[in-house]
């Protein structure tokens, strides 16, 4: 997309281990909604965020597997032209945080940027509303682990409380737009 264009589209995934929260995330931060009522989505959701960056425009895309997270990779066709990503986990399960560097992988494999680098990749703790001592990774060890796998940061967040959501959105973009 060119630099004088005021409008800006971004694919953004949401990827991460079944139950962990991706769905609620969106919504919560799309609809400003959240209910608890467990419903495993089959496909593939969008839905649209539009916000106001500067004096522009941002839309993000943000793509939410629904169902197919059970096999733990995604076929590149999915991943085709985003631009960022969510990795999510769980805090209460640590399984779920395992899963983080395999996520990892399977998107760095099959999507590079037309620069050759990687897609920017934000990690998500979720559920921290279920008590933050059940992370089990201190701050300094999570600051390590997102430099040694390659993400541009990471957030403790809750979709059941609206905490965080907001921010790790804005710090992707914000990548994103500085890469550009
Ligand atoms: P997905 O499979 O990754 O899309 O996960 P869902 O969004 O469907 O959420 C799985 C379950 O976790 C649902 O019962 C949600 O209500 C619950 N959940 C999601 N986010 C949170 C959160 O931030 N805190 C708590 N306590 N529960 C959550
Ligand atoms: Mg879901």
């Amino acid at each position: 997309m060119q630099n004088n264009q005021k409008e800006h589209l971004y694919k953004i995934l949401v990827i991460g281990d079944l139950g962990v929260g991706k769905t609620s995330i969106i919504k919560r931060y799309v609809h400003q909604s959240y209910s608890t009522n467990y419903r495993a989505t089959i496909g593939v959701d969008f839905a649209l965020k539009v916000l106001n960056w500067d004096s522009k425009t941002v839309r993000l895309q943000l793509w939410d597997i629904a169902g197919q997270e059970r096999f733990g990779n995604m076929t590149r066709v999915y991943y085709r032209e985003a631009m960022g990503a969510f990795i999510v986990f769980d805090i209460t399960r640590p399984t779920t945080f395992e899963a983080v560097t395999k996520w990892k992988e399977d998107l760095d494999s099959k999507l590079t940027l037309s620069n050759g680098k990687n897609i920017a990749a934000v990690l998500l703790a979720n559920k921290c509303d279920q008590g933050r001592d059940m992370l089990l990774n201190s701050s300094i060890k999570m600051d390590q682990f997102c430099k040694d796998n390659g993400f541009v940061g990471w957030f403790e967040t809750s979709a059941k409380d609206n905490i965080n959501i907001d921010k790790a959105a804005n710090c992707l973009v914000k990548y994103i737009i500085a890469s550009e």
